[in-house]
């Protein structure tokens, strides 16, 4: 009776000190780099978005601009990515991926007077190319007129995806 008690008692203090190790462990297994692997981090997709598309981080910064995602300003030249920074972690590589499609707009076209409709369908056609998960252009396309990208859309976002070899499309791989 004794030893059956003890045995019981011995087993909840087992079960209760390998509770303890989980919790005392897991913090440590969460702060570990191979653990944050299906997480999100803003600078890790920043940095690896501008690497894919071979861009040099001082041409691209990071600031609120009310009502938009991301912009460019071609008033500089090199012409500059901006991604405003409350965009959630998981539009990041969608954002920059569209934008330096307008950057290529820019450095292959010369100035681009006013952004259409043209401009930013074939934006998201070539961002989702080069594995944009979120193009909403597209999208809106796809309900307005039933097909997301044409094919002479599709053509000139990869004419202008050629147009600086230095990228990896990763749609392409
Ligand atoms: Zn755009």
């Amino acid at each position: 009776m004794i030893t059956a008690t003890h045995r019981v008692l011995s087993t909840a203090l087992a079960t209760a000190l390998t509770l303890v190790a989980l919790v005392l462990i897991s913090p440590a297994v969460a702060d570990a780099p191979d653990a944050s692997a299906d997480g999100c981090t803003w600078d890790d997709q920043w940095t690896r978005a501008l690497s894919d598309l071979g861009e040099d981080p001082k041409h691209w910064t990071v600031r609120r601009i009310p009502n938009l995602s991301g912009t460019i300003d071609d008033r500089y030249d090199p012409p500059v990515g901006i991604v405003d920074p409350t965009i959630d972690c998981e539009l990041v590589d969608s954002v920059v991926r569209h934008e330096w499609m307008h950057l290529q707009q820019v450095r292959k076209y010369g100035d681009v007077p006013a952004w259409g409709d043209h401009e930013e369908i074939v934006a998201d056609c070539g961002s989702w190319i080069l594995g944009a998960d979120a193009t909403p252009y597209r999208d809106r396309m796809a309900e307005s007129r039933g097909v997301a990208c044409t094919g002479p859309e599709l053509a000139e976002a990869l004419a202008l995806i050629e147009f600086t070899p230095s990228h990896e499309a990763k749609r392409q791989q």
